[in-house]
């Protein structure tokens, strides 16, 4: 039985788990269960039978969602007191991790907008934090400017999910489009050669978003497993004016990041098999690095590897100091995702 109340150190990373329902086919075949989610416990039960014994694991979390939980719901416990930190002028960043298939673009793209230009019932968290945003933004009269970015890591590569189709054409005649980091001295990241649209409408962003997901999609039917491997980062900055002092303008700036990560299945078994680690970490380098910043920012080590992986320098000044991150570490509760989903809740529970 594990327990994670720590509650004399500033909690910063909050670790959330969820678990999706069997699908039509799994039920069909009866796949068996080995998950039970107490969402009031805030506890998940992994049954696992050794030998002819029943043995149970518990994990508790900061929240636990089990099968039945709404997108809406999720948002509206765990994601929207971030989005109002974004607001307040905090760098904050969401992840959703888990093996593939588990709910991961479910949970954090879902449906976008309904033919009405409305949020649909399975909208994820990406559409209701922009709704979120632009609704706060709109009622208090801000005077206010935004900005995202849409982009994709491949093997360590970024691939801009917003270039239009004739920057692309033009690229490709140029072979790749340059996007290359660099350190800005002050602890952050700049991206050069990455598009930033300025957006004045959530439906404006939605039709970003629409085009970079849609991207995604197609490289996955040209090439397997793209989107299992790669992680896609979505990210909004707000500007926003808050009055004067003398000549100085008071501006109060947040940025959220918004990251569906490669499918975990990619780093977990390197953990117990020794001589497959070099490999599985050159799979996914990032989403090891990622693991090991997330440890030390827990454990308050001196030493943070940010410059290890492309995704951790790119998240650089939203992860660790004055940020808040949460880790959505989703689950598959069918008995054949046993292993892996044990991983999942060991990296989870390894979070805090
Ligand atoms: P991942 O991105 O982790 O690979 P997906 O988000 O693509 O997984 O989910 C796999 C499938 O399961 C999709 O068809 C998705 O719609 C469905 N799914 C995932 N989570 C849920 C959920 N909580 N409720 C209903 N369907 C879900
Ligand atoms: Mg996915």
């Amino acid at each position: 039985n594990f327990n994670r109340h720590d509650k004399d150190k500033e909690v910063n990373v909050q670790v959330l788990l969820r678990c999706r329902p069997l699908s039509d086919d799994e039920q069909r075949l009866n796949v068996p269960k080995v998950i039970t989610c107490n969402d009031n416990r805030r506890e998940v039960t992994v049954l696992q039978s050794v030998g002819s014994k029943q043995v149970d694991r518990v994990f508790t979390f900061d929240k636990v969602f089990g099968p039945k939980a709404q997108q809406r719901s999720i948002y509206d416990q765990a994601i929207s007191p971030i989005v109002t930190q974004v607001l307040d002028g905090f760098n904050c960043t969401v992840f959703a991790y888990g093996q593939t298939g588990t709910g991961k673009t479910y949970t954090m793209e879902g449906g976008m907008r309904n033919k009405a230009g409305e949020l649909p019932a399975e909208a994820g968290v990406i559409p209701r934090a922009v709704r979120q945003i632009f609704d706060t933004l709109e009622s208090q009269n801000a005077d206010y400017s935004m900005k995202v970015t849409f982009l994709e890591l491949y093997n360590e590569e970024i691939t801009d999910l917003l270039a239009t189709e004739d920057q692309l054409k033009f690229t490709e005649e140029r072979q790749k489009k340059n996007i290359s980091l660099m350190e800005d001295g002050k602890g952050s990241v700049i991206i050069r050669g990455l598009e930033e649209e300025a957006v004045y409408s959530a439906n404006e962003i939605y039709s970003l978003l629409e085009r970079g997901a849609g991207r995604r999609r197609t490289a996955d039917t040209l090439l397997n497993k793209h989107s299992s491997r790669s992680h896609s980062i979505f990210t909004i900055t707000v500007h926003i004016k808050e009055g004067a002092v003398g000549d100085d303008e008071l501006i109060k700036c947040g940025k959220l990041n918004l990251v569906d990560l490669a499918g975990s299945e990619n780093i977990s078994r390197s953990g117990a098999r020794e001589g497959r680690a070099r490999e599985a970490g050159e799979i996914n380098k990032s989403l090891l690095t990622l693991g090991r910043v997330i440890n030390a920012l827990v454990e308050h080590s001196i030493h943070v590897p940010y410059r290890d992986s492309k995704l951790t320098r790119l998240l650089r000044d939203s992860l660790g100091g004055k940020t808040k991150t949460c880790i959505i570490a989703t689950i598959s509760p069918s008995a054949l995702c046993l292993e892996e989903t044990l991983s999942t809740l060991d990296y989870a529970y390894r979070a805090k």
